[in-house]
């Protein structure tokens, strides 16, 4: 399995965008260490357990049904293991059987393949992580190299639209597999289940050998330490300097004091630029106080800072017993110390997974609109306003 070896490269392909967009943070944040978040090591388990199902469904005679269920049995065991994880790998599964299915002849499948691009960014030959990445799969099929990633963050849905990973990887596949297939149609794909999200997006092959010649122009000043920093939400979000990266500081106090406006009232357009500038700015307050939080409990000084203990809250030794204590006491019956609640609509689909609920009961379920939120202009979903027409007011007088 590739999943451990998923270590840090200099320019990684997971944080191309990064490097790419801002070329200088590649050295930066060498000086910080690499911590694996929790969720980082979940989605490391979902990505094992993926592989194994994709490799038993293509690959059955060497993988087998109880190999699988005794490698699953085994994943089980781990800390971070979740039984909603059987359901969202399947969804990933699905994805690429009904893919290969939907094809004239069946696809050539590559799983957690290792691909290179290191003449893009100048990598030591040598090096057995450096300019190289781990394609969960690759299909290749007809005229098309497809590029299938599984992500099992739940955080902000990804899109394949000129994803810099996917492109690196598709760039890597491209050079290994041209010679022995008609490559000249890249497509990608990003299937992130937790968010319900499956993101596709095609370009010729000529794009991707594009796409490497801008990678070798930033990879050249990254390498260096060279290139100018580009703050922004979405490139420092996973940075490891993003705390104290003095670049993004600067361009943060700019956002957040910078103004040329003439009080005593914003207009609404004024209103939309601020909001819109003002999103690292909160984002990056919030790292700045993690960060001097740290420093703090580690016994430096951050001048006029301390920290402190936060407010507790109590909790039972033993709960049992008080509980005893009250009812025998005749102080509260049994019936007012408990509650009983039913599930939450979506704790009862957990409980017997997405495709029986649907099956069984999705009759009896209605999707109410939610509250009123705001939203870019990019989002996806459509415009409300609160403003009655002519139709509606006449549909409520009916
Ligand atoms: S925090 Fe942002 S600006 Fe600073 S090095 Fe990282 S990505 Fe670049």
């Amino acid at each position: 399995m590739g999943h451990v070896e998923r270590q840090h490269a200099l320019l990684s392909a997971s944080g191309a965008g990064r490097w790419l967009a801002c070329p200088p943070s590649a050295k930066l944040e060498e000086q910080f260490p690499d911590t694996e978040s929790e969720a980082a090591a979940e989605g490391t388990l979902a990505h094992e357990l993926a592989e194994m199902k994709v490799r038993n469904y293509f690959f059955t005679k060497e993988f087998g049904k109880r190999k699988l269920n005794n490698a699953v049995k085994k994943l089980q065991e781990g800390k971070l293991w979740q039984d909603e994880m059987q359901g969202y790998t399947d969804e990933y599964l699905d994805y690429i059987k009904n893919t290969a299915l939907s094809l004239k002849s069946a696809p050539s499948v590559r799983i957690e393949q290792r691909v290179y691009f290191k003449e893009y960014t100048f990598a030591d030959p040598d090096d057995a992580v450096e300019g190289s990445g781990i394609a969960d799969c690759i299909l290749l099929y007809e005229d098309t190299v497809h590029v299938i990633d599984f992500k099992y963050g739940k955080g902000v849905p990804v899109s394949a639209e000129n994803n810099p990973q996917l492109m690196l990887y598709a760039l890597g596949a491209y050079q290994t597999y041209r010679m022995l297939y008609p490559i000249s149609k890249v497509k990608l794909t990003i299937v992130q289940p937790r968010l319900d999200s499956i993101s596709e997006w095609e370009c010729a092959s000529e794009d991707i050998l594009k796409f490497g010649e801008y990678v070798k122009e930033r990879a050249a000043l990254a390498v260096k330490g060279g290139g100018d920093f580009a703050p922004g939400l979405d490139t420092c979000r996973f940075c490891r300097a993003k705390a104290q990266c003095a670049a993004r500081a600067k361009e943060n106090v700019r956002l957040a004091f910078f103004t040329d406006k003439h009080p005593p009232l914003l207009s609404n357009e004024e209103v939309g630029e601020y909001l819109k500038k003002g999103e690292d700015v909160a984002k990056w307050l919030e790292d700045l106080r993690a960060y001097a939080l740290n420093e703090c409990l580690a016994g430096k000084e951050v001048p006029g800072w301390k920290a402190v203990e936060g407010r507790g809250s109590r909790e039972w030794t033993d709960m049992d017993r008080a509980f005893d204590v009250l009812m025998k006491g005749g102080i509260a019956p049994k019936e007012m110390l408990w509650e009983r609640k039913p599930l939450t609509l979506a704790q009862v689909e957990k409980l017997v997974g997405k495709t029986d609920f649907q099956k069984a009961v999705g009759e009896y379920v209605i999707k109410k609109p939610g509250k009123p939120t705001l939203a870019k202009e990019s989002d996806k979903r459509s415009a409300i306003t609160n403003k009655v027409t002519a139709a509606d007011a006449f549909r409520t007088e009916e």
